[in-house]
């Protein structure tokens, strides 16, 4: 079943789409069916998890961290883990520049934007985002890649609703760009996943992050 999900949803992306097939709750076995037919980019939303799992995989399995991340829980992930895309805070950023440059690695990231109706959604505000560059906070990063935004829409059936807010992320990405040229490689948008990717890919996405449509409820 994995295997033929999986293969029904890379088909249906478009080229320049990458799949990050998110793998939480699932026992390692899934993510060895998703391995054997392809798959190499995992995401993991609890750093025990990860870490307890990634030494069952292939060398060659990336990983993704997409979960909320608290600041004493980083160290782990430093060196492990391909991206940390939520990064929800100046704090965390900095946290992760300088335990990276600690162990002689770049750590690349996405900064969480936090666009949707909901209350409890991490992320930063898109008024601190854009803070944040005006400033060129980034300059003081030595050892930490920024290499786009992620961010989640309203949890809603109004799919109109739903595309704004992708529309708005997208929209984020360019204002940054245009406020900061010199920016490189800041070129990923993480939005979309199994109920919404569709509209998420149609305002821009670059990767999404793909669970129940792949490895069945959790
Ligand atoms: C769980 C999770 C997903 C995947 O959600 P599905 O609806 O199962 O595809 C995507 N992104 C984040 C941040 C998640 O926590």
């Amino acid at each position: 079943m994995i295997a033929e999900n999986l293969q029904r949803t890379v088909d249906g992306l478009p080229a320049e789409v990458r799949l990050v097939a998110v793998s939480k709750f699932h026992p390692v076995e899934a993510l060895q069916e998703a391995y054997a037919a392809g798959q190499r980019v995992f995401g993991e939303s609890r750093v025990q998890e990860l870490c307890e799992k990634a030494p069952l995989m292939p060398a060659d399995t990336q990983w993704h961290f997409i979960g909320h991340l608290q600041t004493n829980k980083v160290k782990p992930l430093i060196g492990l883990v391909s991206m940390i895309e939520s990064v929800d805070s100046e704090r965390l950023l900095e946290l992760i520049d300088r335990l990276s440059a600690e162990r002689g690695v770049v750590t690349r990231v996405l900064l969480q934007v936090h666009v949707a109706e909901e209350e409890s959604k991490f992320g930063f505000t898109p008024e601190e985002l854009l803070g944040y560059f005006e400033r060129r906070g980034f300059e003081n990063l030595r050892a930490t890649h920024l290499c786009g935004l992620m961010g989640m829409a309203t949890n809603t059936d109004d799919m109109e609703r739903v595309r704004q807010d992708f529309a708005r992320i997208s929209e984020l990405r360019r204002q940054i760009l245009a406020m900061c040229p010199d920016l490189r490689g800041f070129d990923e948008l993480s939005m979309g996943m199994s109920d919404d990717y569709g509209i998420a890919i149609e305002e821009g996405s670059t990767l999404v992050r793909i669970g129940t449509a792949i490895f069945g409820s959790r």
